[in-house]
């Protein structure tokens, strides 16, 4: 999409706000006024050197600043480890946001893009990288007409070169969402995860050592760095580093993106930050983290949510933090049916445990009574232990847990 101009742009993002396309893209923080709140001040401080890079690092570091698109890797090694190998280097920026249930990357791009923006390009700086390919899901036309208008406003402005930040727009499959398929898609191939090692940190995009982002993440750059690492990090619950967006939906009275810390309980969620349960419904259960963090009942409503911890111990994950709360009309048979339906269409099929193992579990959910358990539980140590990527190895998580907490849904 380099050929889109500046006023072709702004046409585009008058008609993605006007238009039926979506007519409730809301204002946004555009270049002028970002600047005018001393945006950019901070990447320049970092082009000059007043920030060096290993400063930078380590404020990420002591920030606790985790990959928020759902791996959760620290942010300041992934930024060392793509340095220690040789350039040139690139970097991407992952906004396929396809976990069901995840909509805060949107939220963050729809009101303030150029936070990310910021962010992405300190983080280029600091490995050096010779261009950006920002993956944006078509899903969301209003925001790729945001990023077109600002990309050209940044190049307008002289603060990125033409051409720095390359825009790219996925086609709707939920694997491009995994780093390794994304970066295939950007090379113009189908989205298939590639085998590690080599990570892409090493062999990324083009074969060269790659950065990639995910859009939150980058979005709090800015904000530890003015604010201070010790301000994010405190901003965790005790044992847990920082403040994350979770995407809560299902039955609560106000679903939205909630900043809440790092380790908040989904009742707290629900109470403190949602209003409370819909009328007429009762906790019953949750997904922690969309739909491949597994099924947990309310029972376990006090964990605290982070990367691993209690919830690992669970089978379960918080991954991109999108919670779906359950109530008792949700039949958790259903519900984990409903998921795995959505695993067998987006696998990708390139292995052979998930494209088969999806569809069995599918077959098997489908069954009148009771579902043949044994061949269930089979199917879940294959898939998780023997599936080329996250997409097979998760998928099976909501079966581990309907088997294990909600036999009488069964
Ligand atoms: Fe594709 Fe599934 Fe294998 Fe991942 S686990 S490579 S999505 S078939």
């Amino acid at each position: 999409n380099r050929e889109v101009d500046h006023a072709t742009s702004q046409k585009l993002l008058a008609m993605a706000r006007g238009g039926a396309v979506s007519a409730a893209a809301p204002d946004y923080v555009g270049l002028d006024a970002y600047r005018a709140a001393d945006g950019y001040q901070l990447l320049q401080k970092v082009r000059d050197g007043v920030l060096t890079t290993n400063g930078i690092i380590e404020i990420m570091e002591h920030a606790g600043l985790r990959g928020l698109g759902g791996a959760g890797f620290p942010a300041g090694k992934k930024w060392g480890f793509v340095r220690g190998y040789p350039g040139p280097r690139l970097m991407s920026i992952n906004g396929d946001e396809g976990e069901p249930g995840t909509f805060k990357d949107r939220v963050y791009l729809e009101t303030d893009p150029h936070r990310t923006f910021e962010g992405a390009l300190i983080a280029a700086h600091a490995v050096e990288a010779e261009r950006i390919y920002f993956y944006m899901r078509d899903e969301y036309p209003a925001v790729l007409a945001i990023l077109r208008a600002e990309i050209a406003a940044l190049e307008a402005a002289g603060i990125v070169k033409p051409g720095f930040i390359e825009l790219r727009r996925g086609a709707g499959a939920y694997i491009c969402g995994e780093e390794s398929a994304m970066l295939e898609s950007i090379e113009g191939k189908r989205g298939m995860p590639r085998h590690r090692p080599p990570y892409i940190a090493e062999v990324g995009l083009f074969g060269r050592p790659t950065l990639n982002h995910n859009v939150e993440t980058l979005w709090w750059i800015r904000d530890i760095v003015e604010k201070g690492p010790e301000w994010f990090a405190a901003q965790g619950k005790p044992g847990h580093q920082g403040i994350r967006s979770w995407s809560v939906s299902g039955h609560v009275k106000e679903p939205g993106v909630k900043l809440a810390p790092a380790g908040v309980t989904v009742r707290e969620l629900i109470e403190d930050y949602c209003g409370g349960m819909a009328d007429g419904h009762e906790f019953k259960a949750y997904l922690p983290g969309g739909a491949s963090g597994g099924i947990l009942p309310a029972s376990m409503g006090d964990i605290e949510l982070d990367f691993g911890g209690e919830l690992a111990k669970q089978g379960a994950f918080v991954g991109s933090h999108a919670v779906v709360v359950l109530s008792q009309v949700d039949n958790i048979r259903d519900v984990t049916l409903n998921l795995m339906n959505f695993f067998k269409h987006e696998s990708c099929g390139k292995c052979t445990p998930c494209r088969e193992g999806t569809e069995k579990l599918v077959t098997l959910l489908k069954e009148k009574g009771v579902p043949n358990e044994t061949a269930m539980r089979d199917l879940e140590t294959v898939m998780r232990d023997s599936s080329i990527c996250g997409l097979g190895q998760a998928a099976p998580n909501p079966v581990n847990h309907l088997l294990t907490h909600f036999r009488d849904d069964l």
